[in-house]
Order: C-alpha cells, then structure tokens, then sequence
C-alpha cells in the first residue's frame, strides 16, 4: 500500500483521496424535491379545494373560486416551506454529529473525517470506535470486534495481526481483518486501509438508506388524529348547514354547496401539523445552540415528560480534569501541590518537600509506564495540555514533579504487551521489557488488590495479609470518603516464557505499590442544575464506575442526595438484589458505585417499571443497551464512543450535566409552545363557528354575521404569522419549578379545550356578535336582533366590522396564549419578535381587506366608518384582561 509504520503523509492522503474518492457507502437517494412539494397540493384536502374552487366557477362565484385556490395554493406553499424548514434542519444536525476517525499520518495520531479515509492510512482503533473502513490489523491487544452488521452475528469476535491461511472464502470470518460498519467491542489496535467507500465489504453488499425514515413522533400521531377529528366535525357541520340552507332558508344549491365547502376548509386545522413539525424542528435547532444534538423530533416530547435521570459521574458531573492530590506509598502519605496539567509543584510529606524516596518513585514509575496518555508541553498558544484519559494524564504530571524524565524511562524500558483497560474490569496492565520483563498494573484499588500478594515496604516485600489488607482499605476508604478517585498500582517481575496472550497469567502474584488519590472538581454549572431539576420533580440517580464512598461524597456535595447517610450499592451488591428488593432500593435515595456497564441497563428497566420516565448517560460499547433501552438515551460527544454515540437519542457536545437539564427546560418549552399556538388557533374557531350556528338555530333570521371567506381571511392569513410567534416562545417562567407532564397526558388537554373554546372562544364569540349587531343598531335598527338585511352596504360593514372584532381580539388572545398560568407582566413583551411582526402583518392585512377596492371584492367587505375603530380598538384587551383574572385565580 506504499505506507510506512508513520502512516501515510498528509499530502499523499489527499493525493488519493482524489484517486479514490470520498469514503462514503452508496446511499440510496432521497425523495426528489418535486415530489415532496407536489404532495402538498394532490393530499384529500387540497383535491377537495381544487374541486371547490371549479364549482365556484360553474356557480359563477368567480372571487369565491379564486380565493380557494389561492388559500389552497398559500396553504401547500407554507406547508412545503415548513416541511423543508424542518428538513434543513435536521439535515444540519446530521451534519454536526461527529464523524471521525483516528489515523497516524505523519507519524502523529490525528482525527480526521471519516470521509476522508483512503487506503493505505493506518488506523488506529478503540474500544467503541466504529470501524470505517476495511483493514488488515498490524497490532492488535485483546481485539474483539461486533461484526453483527456484515455477518449477523452479535457475538463479539477476537482478531489478532497474525498472518492467517486462507482456508475460508468467507472473508468475514477471517480473523486479521476489520471491517467497515463493526465496532471495536474491546481492546486497541491498528490496521491497514485496504478498502474504502462502496469498495468496502459492507459498501458491496449493502445499499444503505441514510438517516432511516422517521416514525412521526406521539405528538404528531396525536395531532393527526385530532385533525381527522376536527374533519369530521368540520365535514358534518358543513353537511348541516347545506341541509339547512337549502331546505330552510332556500339559498341557491350552488352557492350553498360551495358555502358548505368553505365552512370545511375554514375548520380543518390542515396549517397545525407543518406547524408542529416547525416547532419540534426549532426546538431541535435551539437545543443543538445549547449543546445537546437530538437525533429524533420525538425525543424532544420525551424529554419534557422525563423523570428521572440516570447520570454517570466522571465527566458529566465533573470536569474530568484529574489531578493527584495526594500519594500513599509504603506507610507514607504524600501531598502532592500544584494544580492543573502543569507538572509545578512540590512533593511534600510531614510538611518536608521530598527530594528523592525510592518508593514512590517506583510507584509512580510503574503508574507513568502504564499509561496511555501525553502531556504536551505549551506550545506559545495553549499552556500544558494532555492527550488520551485525563486519569492517565494526572499520573503523568504527578510522575514529573517527582522528577521522573518520562522519556528516557520509555526508552529503557519499552512496552512490548499490554492488556487494555475496560471498565468491567477497572485495570489495565502493561508490559515492558528494560531486560527482564516486568509487567505494571493499575486500577480501581480492591481490584488490584484483590490479584497482590505482597507490598512494597521501603524497597523490600512484605506478604499482604489480612491486617495489611485491611489496613490499606481504611486508607483508601479515608481518601475516598474526602472525594477523591483513588487507584491501586502494582507490579510484577515475569518470568521470559510467561504467556503473553493469557491475562490471568499476567496478571497474579503482583506486589501493591501504592495509592494514588486525584482530585476531579466538580463541573461548575452542576450544582444549580441540580437544584432546578429537584425543583422540576426531576429526580437524579448518579450510577458510577468509581468508588462508592467517593460517589457518595460527591453526591452529597452537589445536593444530588440529601440525606447524610444516602443507601450505596455497590455493583456487587447489584447483582445479589432481585427485582422487588432493587425496585424498594429505587424508592428512597440512592447511589449506585462500581457499577459495571452492563448493570445500567438493569436499573433503568426497574426505573421502567415503576412507570418512571428515564433518562440515562453513557459513553462505553457496554452502555449501549442501556442507552437504546431507556427513553432518552445520552451519550457523550467528547469523551464517548462511536457506539454509545449510534445507540444515544442525544449527545451531549459539552459532556455536561447541565445541558440535560438545558435540554429538558426546551423539551417542555416546545411542548408548552405547541399548546400556546394550538390554544390561540382554536379560539378564533368558536367566533367563525358561533355566526353559523346562529344562523342555523334561527333559521336564517340572524344573517351570517361572517362570510366564508371572511372565515379564510382569518385563518389563512391573520392567524398565521402570530401562531408562528407563539411556536417560537422562549420558555415562560416556572416552566422548571413544575413536575414533568405525564407521558400519557393529551396535548389537547380537557383543560386547553376549556380555556380555548369555552372561555376565551365563548367571549370572543360574544364580542364578535356584538360588534356585528352594533353597526346595524348605529344605521337605525336600535335594539333588533332578527330579520336585519342579509346583503347591501350594510350588510358587508357589519360583517367587516365582525372580521376586524375577531382579528383585535385575537391581538390581545396573543399576549394572553404567551403564558399558560404566569401572569403576563411576568415576562419581558419585547423577547419575540415574531409575534410583534405578527400582529404588523394581522393589522396591515385587516386594513387592507377593508379598504383596498379588489380586496373588497374578494372578500365581501366594506370601508368601516371611523368611529367603528375605536370601537375596536376596545375590544383588543378584552381577552388578555379576561385570561389574566383566570391566571389569578388559578394562581391563587
Ligand atoms: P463514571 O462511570 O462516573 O464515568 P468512572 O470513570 O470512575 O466513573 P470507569 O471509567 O468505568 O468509571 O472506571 C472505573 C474505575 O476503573 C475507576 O473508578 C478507576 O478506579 C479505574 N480506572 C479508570 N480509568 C482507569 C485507567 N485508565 N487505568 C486503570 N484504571 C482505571
């Protein structure tokens, strides 16, 4: 492949990449855009319009007919526009998720886009990377690889780099080779691209379809139903009044069909889906600005409604940014001072700065070989900072200031052999050969512990026996309980046939070195998170890898627990608990420490159980059933692997706690926003609704105080913009002091149906007819109710006069949907823009139909004389006033 153990240069990579192409699988090509803009207009509603608009043309009803066309043609516009609003953006999420790769070119371990692989880089493989590209392994420790994508098979299989006679033509099977689209399920290792892109074994076989069609979320299930609902309600109103207009009032058949018709289009709530799908689509827009990707609509529902969640501590909770605090070896406590990767600061025990002590060299030289990490030096533009696990690199920096040269210690003694680490185990062990082979293990202390048979005591052996063992527990316990992570380290002299490829050989009869204590502080913003999520009833259950009395520290300082003595349990005590005795523990407070990966899943189906909406975090290839299973599942976008990334429903960019709850407080803004605008539009229904049914209960005595398509002027054009603004609302104040909704609760509640129909529906109604009435009062018919002319000038300003009422109405109706149970004077009125545009275009348009002659004509309307809009003028508070008393009351 023309490539050295450095990896390929970078400007021959690029060279073939042109050769070779983008490394891309052949995917199967989207829904032409045609086709998706002409299925906005041949759906059953918009026929049944085209259909209207004709028959308006056959009953010589020309404006009527151009009108339903160009509301059906507005009407499949926004909707695509909204549709294609939405893809963009999720398209730009797509873009954003990461997609890389390490590969050594130039000798140095780089990240590059996955696209840009070619053959002949090396690359460099991890445990939960995703494999992507076909390559031959030329080092590989402890490989196990999940080839269940190519072969079917979910049983990890083992590679290793020997050179293997082909025996098989099943090329899967063969163990020297990985394969695009796997996973690393365990180990390190580092192979050769041979194939890229649709050359690869899985790019021949599979025609992958990008981004896999999404199910339409509950919510937008829901609002597809509700909206065949409201047809067939809208349809059979529609029926009646024909019915009733023909047999009672005698109204022409045409003109009555096409009345009938308008009457349906006006109901149908055909604009609220795309505006739903906008609104999930800005929220996914606006989470991704405070750092959390979502990868599907429906999560942004689900985490409004989420509960609990599980959070993993190193990282999320803290910062990750390790740095060794204090040394235990051979009967002495060491402090180590200084902060940060820079390796300044003193050693020092008893207060006495140590110059040189042979056992906590030996101890820290064993923690700085085995080791994955490097510490950069600055360089001008960044002060010291480390590569790999910052664990790793607090040893590092705590081995300097001891006064070990890193490098020359490498050279001396190079590795040869290394068993990787992985959090079921908590060890890694590293072999290296300075003459005799000797091999240097750390990890979490009992598990070291546990394989130690002696101690170093001032440079000789002493067996560790029972009082020892408890011994060196109570100070691990001591430096656990002040919240620091504590790791073991010894080491072991092997004999020169010791089987390499058996960690159980490798890893016996080691002598403990010492304990290693480092500080991890927590992540600033956390503390307040917490606080709002207890207020949010939104409970927080830490399950960490790390020890259980330095996991209960710290859930006590972050007031993740409150109780002095929370319940801990351990991962060991986890799998003892059947599921009564787990789902009791569930009950009260608790932490769970030493949890292997593979027990998460457990807790969060018992969470599950008890009906508990749960979120949970994870980074490892082991977390990944835990993360599927769970509602939200969260994985890191920094510290996690490709794996937890592909089976997460979020990704944290900034690893950060706070951001779930970020994520959370918009998920319930959405949700809340989706109401607001549903509530406002079914408001103006009832005053459209209320002059029909007046109509029809008096027989045609009280003339139709709107037109249809006054009906359509108000939902097709006034409401509009507004309902968008309202979709965009920021996320009203106690929003997060509320328990979460119930996953089972309707968006069209009881409640949203009560205060938008009845109460303010029903008010506005009445200011509607009462405006009607009152232009005919004022032009001497005082007092009359019945029998008023049905067509003149009169007529059309009366019902002018009506249209206006509901648009001034609906002005204030904005202000009052902005909140649900805050007062309005609670929030800052200028942080929307788009609803103050909303009520410029709701105004302007309102004027304009009532005095621009065509417009006129189209709609049936008339010049309102002046004093009429004073009249209206009033009317705009009327719903605001009215739903802040109702805010009040409710409030109180
Ligand atoms: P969390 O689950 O909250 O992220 P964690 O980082 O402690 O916590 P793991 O990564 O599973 O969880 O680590 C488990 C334990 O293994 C640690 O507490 C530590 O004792 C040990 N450990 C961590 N990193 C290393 C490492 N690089 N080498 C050896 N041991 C390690």
């Amino acid at each position: 492949m023309e490539t050295g153990p450095t990896g390929l240069a970078t400007h021959e990579a690029e060279a073939r990449l042109l050769i070779y192409g983008p490394n891309r699988l052949p995917t199967q090509a989207s829904k032409p855009l045609l086709w998706v803009f002409l299925a906005n207009f041949t759906h059953l509603m918009a026929l049944l319009l085209w259909v209207g608009g004709i028959i308006g043309f056959i009953a010589q009803m020309p404006q009527l007919a151009i009108a339903i066309w160009a509301v059906n043609l507005i009407n499949g516009l926004f909707s695509f526009w909204q549709e294609f609003r939405a893809e963009r953006a999720a398209a730009a999420l797509r873009a954003l998720l990461p997609a890389q790769a390490r590969v050594l070119r130039d000798g140095v371990v780089q990240e590059v886009p996955r696209e840009t692989l070619v053959p002949g880089d090396l690359l460099v493989l991890a445990e939960g990377d995703l494999i992507a590209a076909d390559g031959r392994l030329i080092e590989a420790a402890e490989l196990r690889v999940d080839q269940a994508t190519l072969t079917g098979e979910s049983r990890p299989v083992p590679k290793h780099c020997e050179a293997y006679a082909e025996t098989t033509s099943e090329r899967a099977a063969l163990p020297n080779l990985v394969f695009t689209g796997t996973t690393v399920v365990a180990g390190t290792a580092k192979a050769l691209v041979f194939a890229t892109g649709a050359r690869s074994a899985f790019g021949q076989i599979a025609q992958l379809t990008e981004g896999i069609a999404e199910t339409p979320s509950p919510l937008q299930q829901e609002l597809a139903q509700l909206t065949r609902v409201v047809t067939v309600i809208a349809v059979s109103m529609g029926v009646i009044f024909f019915v009733l207009a023909v047999g009672v009032a005698r109204v022409n058949l045409a003109e009555s069909l096409i009345f009938a018709m308008g009457m349906i289009v006006a109901f149908v709530p055909e604009g609220l889906l795309p505006t739903v799908t906008l609104a999930l689509a800005i929220g996914v827009q606006r989470m991704a600005r405070r750092n959390a990707l979502v990868k599907r609509l429906s999560a942004v529902e689900t985490l409004g409604c989420t509960e609990v969640i599980c959070t993993d501590k190193t990282g999320t909770l803290t910062q990750n940014a390790m740095t060794v605090r204090q040394i235990w070896a051979a009967g002495r406590m060491f402090e180590v001072q200084g902060g940060g990767y820079a390796p300044v600061g003193a050693i020092v025990v008893d207060g006495q700065p140590v110059a040189h002590d042979d056992d906590l060299t030996a101890l820290l030289r064993a923690a700085a070989l085995c080791n994955d990490a490097r510490l950069l030096a600055p360089n001008g533009e960044y002060d010291w900072t480390i590569l790999g696990d910052p664990t790793e690199a607090a040893l590092l920096v705590a081995a300097r200031k001891a006064g070990l040269d890193l490098e020359a210690e490498l050279q001396h003694a190079p590795r040869i052999h290394e068993i990787p680490f992985e959090s079921r185990r908590k060890m890694m062990s590293s072999i290296h050969q300075p003459g005799q082979r000797v091999v240097y293990v750390k990890g979490a202390p009992n598990e070291v512990l546990a394989h130690c048979v002696a101690l170093r005591m001032n440079g000789a052996l002493r067996p560790l026996d029972a009082a020892l063992l408890d011994e060196m527990t109570t100070i691990k316990d001591g430096l656990a309980r002040s919240g620091l992570r504590v790791l073991g380290v010894a080491q072991r002299d092997l004999a020169s046939n010791c089987d390499l490829s058996s960690a159980a050989a490798i890893e016996a009869d080691l002598t403990f070195l010492g304990l290693i204590a480092m500080y991890d502080p927590p992540r600033p913003e956390v503390a307040a998170a917490v606080a709002q999520c207890h207020q949010a009833g939104i409970r927080i259950i830490m399950i960490t890898g790390d020890d259980g009395l330095t996991a209960t520290t710290i859930a006590q300082r972050l007031h993740i627990v409150a109780s002095p003595q929370p319940r801990m349990i351990s991962g060991s005590e986890l799998a003892q608990l059947d599921e009564r005795a787990l789902a009791d523990a569930l009950q009260d407070e608790v932490v769970f420490a030493r949890v292997a990966p593979e027990q998460k899943l457990r807790i969060v189906n018992a969470l599950q159980q008890l009906g508990k909406v749960v979120a949970v975090t994870g980074d490892g290839v082991n977390d990944a059933p835990a993360l599927k299973q769970a509602d939200i599942g969260v994985a890191m976008g920094r510290s996690g692997t490709d794996v937890a990334r592909e089976s997460a429903d979020m990704i944290l960019t900034d690893d950060n706690f706070a951001t779930i709850v970020h994520a959370i407080e918009e998920g319930r803004a959405v949700y809340a926003n989706i109401r607001k605008f549903v509530s406002y539009i079914f408001t103006s229904n009832v005053p459209e609704a209320v002059p029909f049914v007046l109509f029809a209960l008096t027989g045609g005595r009280i003339p139709l105080a709107l037109t249809v398509m006054q009906i359509l002027a108000i939902d097709l054009g006034t409401d509009m913009v507004p309902a968008l603004g309202l979709g965009a609302e920021r996320p009203e104040p106690g929003l997060m002091a509320r328990p979460p909704r119930r996953r089972s609760d309707h968006i069209i509640s009881r409640g949203l149906l009560v205060r938008a129909l009845a109460f303010l529906g029903m008010i506005q109604g009445a200011v509607a007819m009462l405006v009607f009435f009152s232009i005919y009062w004022s032009q001497g018919y005082a007092g009359q109710w019945l029998d008023l002319p049905a067509d003149g000038h009169i007529y059309q300003v009366a019902t002018t006069a009506t249209l206006a009422a509901i648009v001034a109405t609906q002005i204030g109706n904005l202000f009052a949907q902005r909140t649900e149970r805050a007062s309005i004077l609670a929030i800052n009125p200028f942080t929307n823009r788009l609803i103050w545009i909303g009520i410029g275009i709701e105004i302007l348009l309102i004027f304009a139909i009532s005095y621009v002659p065509w417009l006129q004509w189209i709609f049936g309307t008339a010049a309102l004389p002046a004093s009429s809009w004073l009249l209206l003028l009033a009317c705009v508070p009327v719903l605001l006033i009215a739903d802040e008393i109702r805010k009040a009351v409710g409030r109180a």
